[in-house]
């Protein structure tokens, strides 16, 4: 159980979208300070959020940040891109490379990089938000970075469980950010996304299932593949 009460909150990617609400409602909750990192932080004119300069895919900005911010006890791990294209074989070499090094290793070498920090601390965490399409892989790249995560995520959590770390694994659809905004789909609130995560944190629980795309799309990988992409058996006839 990590209660976001007088917790010192780091979040990625936080000058906008997912981010941003990761951040004031960090506040409403009661946190004690948020690092709010990006490549290019923004003034918050709130005393007690920290603009901190910090792009995932640069490992001498990920040290810096370390340096910068020990007194981290929640690592939010939200920065995130989406490739212009979806096929897997279209997008170009530059996408599938700022993807794998944004989506992937970024989350990863900064949760390695703060790991020693959480360890010390009461009631740490660490929250990665994959997404969905790491259980469905219409998103080409994306699925699979995101699909990667969810996996590095699940190796952090029986590492980091002995050390008294909670890693929570967020699965979401659409959100209503600029992310998505070339959909008309359905799409969660941000806000409500939030609530759901922080939540879901103080409950203890390790996986979030933020909305129903996601309850029905992992509920999807038990059963025959053709169920979870009907357009294989229409291939086929
Ligand atoms: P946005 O595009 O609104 O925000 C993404 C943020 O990531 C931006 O603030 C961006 O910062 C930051 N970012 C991108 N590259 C880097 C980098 N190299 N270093 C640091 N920050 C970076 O999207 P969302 O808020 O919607 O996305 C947040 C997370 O949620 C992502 O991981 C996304 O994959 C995931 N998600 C989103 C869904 C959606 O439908 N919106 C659905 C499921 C998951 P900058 O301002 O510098 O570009």
């Amino acid at each position: 159980m990590t209660a976001i009460n007088g917790a010192v909150v780091l979040v990625t990617g936080a000058n906008g979208g997912i981010g941003t609400h990761f951040v004031h409602d960090a506040l409403a909750r009661g946190a004690s300070k948020v690092y709010a990192t990006a490549r290019n932080p923004r003034e918050w004119n709130d005393e007690r959020i920290v603009p901190l300069a910090l792009d995932v895919t640069d490992p001498a900005s990920i040290q810096a940040a370390v340096e910068a911010a020990p007194d981290v006890t929640v690592l939010i791990n939200n920065a995130g891109i989406l490739p212009s294209s979806t096929g897997i074989l279209t997008h170009t070499e530059e996408e599938i490379r700022t993807n794998v090094e944004t989506n992937f290793l970024g989350p990863l070498f900064l949760a390695r990089a703060f790991a020693p920090i959480l360890a010390t601390k009461q009631e740490a965490a660490l929250i990665d938000i994959h997404s969905a399409l790491s259980w469905y892989a219409l998103g080409g790249i994306y699925s699979a970075t995101k699909a990667a995560l969810w996996s590095a995520t699940n190796s952090l959590r029986l590492e980091l469980d002995p050390q008294g770390v909670h890693v929570v694994g967020v699965h979401v659809g659409y959100v209503d950010t600029a992310m998505a905004a070339h959909t008309t789909e359905p799409k969660t609130d941000p806000a409500e996304l939030v609530r759901i995560v922080y939540d879901a944190v103080k409950a203890g629980e390790y996986e979030v299932l933020a909305d129903e795309t996601s309850v029905q799309v992992k509920a999807g990988l038990s059963a025959p593949l053709e169920a979870l992409y009907p357009e294989l058996k229409t291939t086929k006839a």
